[in-house]
């Protein structure tokens, strides 16, 4: 007994082991974050929906819609299509709040112009204040609605966050979204994930990530020497390497669905993108879902 109490006396908590260490701190500070996010869940009645419309180097865009608020990232189709690949997944062009711009290459815009011009069309178009001039939109710009790379603003009920992503294209920027409790995150066009982008996918519900290329079938592709040094390049395309990477080290143990795309139609194939996402996957032992998105038709729809 006396062993007992004097083991006891040895360790009574000192005012110093009553604070936690930095690690417990994160610790709570997580349990906090995934309570909060449980009830915002538990919580929430109305019904978010989004999916992948068209993901590759021919063309980019994705819908995400709450009853409120309809956003449509990125605009890399032709009208006609866009409104075709709604309609089939019953939604309505017309009825698109917003769309947010994450750069000026054409995969991502071919289809803005005439949208901004259309009169059928009332979403207000957002664009980086540089890369908004960019653009070619015709005869006269449009009414823009202008950010800076990395600010956050709200579109109806949707909480929209910006950051830069590493590319080379003027002003380029992926977007995490939140709707109804739930972060979806799209980062594509980006040449390696640095942490700054780590820290903004963090407890995202569903991820959208590049898989580009393998680099085996890049380096014997057909593309030219310079333009597998662009796409291999820091501002270029993120690898299969480097999504596994990332799906390694940094995929938040929450995230629900995972949607790969921007795949190349030459230097890569839906398969391999498969069997490297799903190995780290399984190696890691999550249960995380897995999609790969594609050029000629959306994405199974996603609705909480
Ligand atoms: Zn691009
Ligand atoms: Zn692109």
């Amino acid at each position: 007994m006396l062993v007992e109490a004097s083991n006891f006396h040895a360790v009574k908590p000192t005012r110093k082991s009553l604070e936690s260490t930095p690690a417990e701190t994160k610790q709570k500070m997580f349990f906090c974050f995934l309570a909060t996010r449980c009830i915002l869940k538990i919580g929430r009645t109305e019904i978010v929906k989004f999916c992948v419309l068209a993901s590759g180097s021919s063309g980019n865009a994705a819908l995400l819609a709450t009853d409120q608020t309809r956003i449509l990232v990125d605009a890399g189709l032709s009208m006609r299509e866009l409104a075709r690949r709604l309609s089939l997944i019953g939604e309505d062009i017309e009825a698109l709040d917003a769309i947010v711009v994450t750069h000026e290459h054409t995969d991502h815009i071919s289809g803005l112009p005439v949208l901004a011009r259309s009169k059928r069309i009332r979403a207000v178009i957002y664009a980086t204040r540089l890369c908004a001039p960019q653009i070619d939109w015709g005869v006269t710009a449009p009414a823009l609605q202008t950010f800076q790379a990395g600010a956050s603003f709200q579109i109806g009920d949707i909480e929209v966050a910006s950051f830069s992503v590493p590319h080379d294209s003027v002003d380029p920027v992926g977007f995490c979204l939140v709707a109804g409790g739930l972060k979806f995150g799209i980062a594509t066009d980006l040449g390696y994930v640095p942490e700054s982008i780590k820290y903004h996918l963090r407890y995202t519900d569903v991820l959208v990530l590049e898989a580009n290329h393998d680099l085996d079938m890049l380096k014997v592709g057909p593309y030219p020497w310079s333009v597998k040094q662009r796409v291999m390049s820091r501002v270029g395309h993120l690898s299969n390497l480097g999504m596994s990477e990332f799906l390694m080290e940094d995929l938040d143990a929450s995230t629900e669905h995972l949607i790969l795309g921007h795949l190349s139609e030459h230097n890569n194939h839906p398969e391999i993108v498969r069997l490297v996402a799903n190995e780290v996957l399984q190696r890691r032992g999550l249960a995380t879902r897995l999609a790969v998105a594609c050029q000629n038709a959306p994405s199974p729809v996603l609705q909480f």
